[in-house]
């Protein structure tokens, strides 16, 4: 005998309820078959909606008892020849009426008990089972109806009853020998109490059904039919990248079950894994697809971990105080308070200062939960040994599940440190003894990024998702853009990282799309967007509370780089091309530089100094490996560095400052390269990242730009420096007479920068620097006499917008 269990979704309409009589129909062929179904999908809700409307005096109940007949009518239309409509529909009438007839007591009396909550609900199985025994009948297929509460006995604790097993076994036993049938139809989900009132197994109790029925004759496979092609490493409907698991052993499968793997009702495996029954779970719209197999065997995978799962709406409750402390028993009352108001615990923690026990319960149960702890506890409570209970809400469950994490160190270390790169709060920590599950109470608006983070760090399979919130796509902006799509599927091949753009804001427009805006379209979308609102982009940002989130900033905004702060705190990393933020006052710096550590993000800014070259990294890996700077020296303009490349005199000075512009090497405004104030925040942040406390007031400026260019528009200052093209051709030409180049040098040293034009000499490293480039020269302890150098291209869009991919691969890998 084999048992076949159909879920909700597979009878959820006409054309499922088809596509199951065909599945059944090819297992009957095999060999003889018992079949469990659950009410169609849906309907269990809404006859206990209806009931609890009719309880609390609302006529609208009457609307949704006529929903429940039209759903059951219809399907009957839908799959029945037109002939042999008729019984079954004056059946499903019959039972529609009683249902009303039910409701309307309910109504009148204004009260609705457990005992009648049960007999509502079970219309719903009653009434799809049959209606599939018609439908079958109908193929030819002869088949036997058996109402599933003449076998299953249980307690009278109503909404989820506990089975008797000696008498179910016994008649369960009973009922197959004296039955010469092949097929059978059963109802899922109910039961009856010895006095016979209808009672049910609890919600997705059906499954439990056909795993009662496969323990009680010994069946030779126990199908669970459902809508996913089996059990998967996580729930799919929160992880778009989750795998399915092709075998499984009873345990693990439990142990997800437990923890919130829908797929399977909790108790069903007890049953079917004392008598080493197979399990598969089945996708009733793929047949064809294999499933999971659940059985005995534990299975050794490369993945330590075989999947996550997680429980919404958790309370933890928490019992502290100072007169726990040592003291033997106080654990024993808790539970036996929480036991006694028939409260089911989830987790336990305690502190190893035995100050505090903490307990993760189902969020329905915590009056009564406050209510007896504190009764119980209520002469310490009064004394001030102890507090009242504290009860915390909003709370879930994430668990990791593995057979093979037994003696696997490390799991629960990658787990926290995952989370704590992703801003989750860990509320409380629970290791189950038999070491196959670790799970952690976090806030429920976590649990779909912390599932997801899990789930990329621990099958390594998969890639990793990272989300990118871009400000600013102008020049740079653009290129980025750009270079993002074009590496998309290597980054993906070669890194496992899934890059996406899934907010991008210019000065005018933001838009989002937490599936990834199309970057082959993100003018269009953008332009679509809606006013650009800075806060509200960063508020969007927060509340999105996506995993591995990188904020980008290729503005050159003072008001960007003050969204720093609130978005590190969230442990979002920040990639910055904006200058403003390292070199703003020192103290902000500071704090950004401590919230990354704090909270575990990154604050990168290579491109600040020398665009795309490495020199801040370099810097970085000089002072971790514990070396010291004791002076930099650099040219690291190339707005600068093109124009006294290329300024020899013949064209104006006005004119080669307007092509440095027009190629992209200078900020947008120029003056900010011209002044050499550009080169004072870029040597500041070098000091600042060697370890000097430097302000702009602390860098001297022996500017080379006439007062008169500085003042007024941009316009203005074209203007002004056509003016004055004789004081510059004065500088070039004093440089030239002693056969010297001109170059725009800043300088570190003992605490103190400056920067200015100066005459460099042929022999001089500074000399042989062509067009827009940079170049850094590092003396530290390591680097005496011949210093560190970075030099090359330190300007132009393209190489920055690499620079700045640089930095969101590398917050990306953290
Ligand atoms: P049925 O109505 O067939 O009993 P359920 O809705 O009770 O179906 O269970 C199937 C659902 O369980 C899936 O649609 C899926 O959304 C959810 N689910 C949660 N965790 C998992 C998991 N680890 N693997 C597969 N499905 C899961
Ligand atoms: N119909 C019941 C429920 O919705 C039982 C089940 O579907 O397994 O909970
Ligand atoms: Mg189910």
């Amino acid at each position: 005998m084999r048992i076949l269990k159909f879920g909700g979704s597979s009878v959820e309409n006409g054309a499922n309820i088809s596509k199951v009589a065909d599945i059944i129909k090819n297992a009957s062929q095999k060999s003889n078959t018992a079949v469990v179904v659950s009410a169609l999908g849906g309907i269990t809700d809404l006859l206990l909606r209806t009931a609890t409307l009719a309880a609390a005096g609302d006529e609208l109940y009457k609307t949704l008892l006529e929903e429940i007949e039209k759903r059951h009518i219809e399907v009957v239309k839908d799959i029945m020849p037109v002939t042999q409509q008729s019984s079954l529909l004056s059946l499903v009438k019959k039972m529609c009426n009683d249902i009303g007839d039910i409701c309307n007591g309910i109504f009148l009396l204004g009260e609705l008990s457990d005992r009648t909550r049960d007999r509502i609900s079970s219309f719903g199985e009653i009434l799809s089972s049959k209606i599939l025994a018609a439908k079958l009948s109908s193929m030819s297929l002869e088949n036997e109806w058996k109402d599933s509460r003449e076998l299953i006995t249980t307690d009278t604790n109503f909404g989820k009853a506990v089975v008797d097993f000696a008498i179910t076994n016994k008649k369960i036993g009973n009922y197959f020998s004296q039955t010469t049938s092949r097929l059978f139809i059963f109802p899922g989900f109910i039961a009856s109490s010895k006095e016979g009132e209808t009672t049910t197994l609890g919600r997705g109790g059906s499954d439990y059904t056909g795993a009662i029925l496969a323990a009680g004759i010994n069946a030779e496979v126990f199908e669970i039919w459902t809508d996913v092609s089996g059990m998967m490493t996580a729930d799919p409907r929160l992880v778009k990248n989750k795998k399915l698991i092709p075998r499984i052993s009873y345990q693990e499968a439990m142990e997800l079950s437990h923890f919130g793997a829908k797929v399977i009702y909790p108790p069903t495996i007890q049953p079917v894994m004392k008598k080493n029954i197979p399990v598969w779970i089945k996708n009733s719209f793929a047949a064809d697809d294999e499933g999971t197999l659940i059985h005995n065997e534990v299975i050794k995978s490369e993945n330590t971990v075989c999947g996550i799962s997680s429980i919404n709406n958790i309370v933890l409750i928490s019992l502290e105080g100072s007169g726990m402390v040592g003291i033997p028993g106080f654990s024993k009352r808790l539970f036996e308070a929480l036991a006694s108001a028939q409260i089911n615990v989830i987790l336990i923690t305690q502190s190893s200062s035995e100050h505090s026990i903490c307990v993760g319960i189902e969020e329905p149960f915590v009056k009564k939960a406050k209510t007896a702890v504190d009764a119980a506890f209520a002469y310490e409570i009064q004394t001030d040994k102890l507090l009242p209970l504290i009860i915390e809400k909003e709370l879930s469950i994430v668990a990791l599940v593995g057979d093979s994490m037994k003696n696997h160190s490390g799991i629960s270390g990658k787990m926290f440190s995952a989370l704590g790169r992703n801003g989750v709060n860990i509320r409380a920590i629970a290791q189950g003894s038999s070491e196959r599950n670790i799970s952690v109470v976090i806030s429920t608006a976590d649990v779909k990024k912390a599932i997801n983070v899990l789930h990329e760090d621990f099958f390594e399979t998969t890639y990793k998702q990272v989300n990118l919130f871009i400000t600013g796509v102008g020049n740079v902006g653009k290129r980025l853009l750009a270079q993002i799509q074009q590496q998309h599927s290597y980054l993906q091949k070669h890194l496992s990282l899934n890059v996406q753009v899934v907010g991008m804001a210019n000065s005018s427009k933001m838009t989002f799309n937490e599936n990834g805006i199309d970057l082959k379209k993100w003018k269009e979308k953008l332009e679509a967007g809606e006013t650009l609102d800075l806060v509200k982009f960063t508020d969007t940002i927060i509340q999105k509370n996506l995993r591995n989130s990188v904020f980008v900033d290729v503005t050159a905004n003072d008001d960007v780089a003050r969204l720093y702060e609130k978005l590190l705190q969230k442990s979002i990393s920040v990639v910055a091309c904006n200058k403003v933020a390292a070199s703003s006052e020192y103290s902000y710096y500071k704090r950004l530089k401590e919230l990354a550590n704090e909270f575990s993000s990154l604050f990168l800014f290579e491109t600040n100094v020398g665009a795309g070259l490495p020199v801040i990294g370099t810097l970085n890996d000089l002072i971790r490996s514990g070396d010291e700077v004791n002076r930099i020296e650099a040219v690291l303009s190339g707005t600068l560095n093109f124009v006294f490349n290329n300024y020899d005199t013949v064209k104006p000075f006005a004119t080669i400052v307007k092509q440095a512009q027009d190629e992209g090497y200078t900020e947008p405004d120029p003056r900010l390269d011209l002044s050499g104030k550009d080169v004072m925040r870029k040597i500041m942040i070098l000091a600042r990242e060697a370890g000097a406390n430097l302000q702009m007031e602390d860098i001297s400026n022996n500017s080379f730009m006439p007062a008169s260019c500085m003042q007024g528009s941009v316009d203005d200052f074209y203007k002004a420096m056509v003016k004055e093209e004789t004081h510059f051709k004065k500088l070039y030409q004093s440089a030239q007479a002693e056969g010297k180049k001109l170059k725009f040098v800043a300088k570190y040293e003992h605490g103190k920068a400056s920067v200015g034009l100066q005459h460099i000499d042929p022999s001089h490293d500074f000399y042989h620097l062509y067009g827009k480039d940079n170049i850094v020269l590092f003396y530290t302890n390591r680097y005496v006499d011949q210093p560190l150098v970075v030099k090359g291209a330190g300007a132009g869009a393209e190489v920055t917008a690499s620079g700045v991919f640089a930095d969101i691969i590398r917050a990306a890998r953290i």
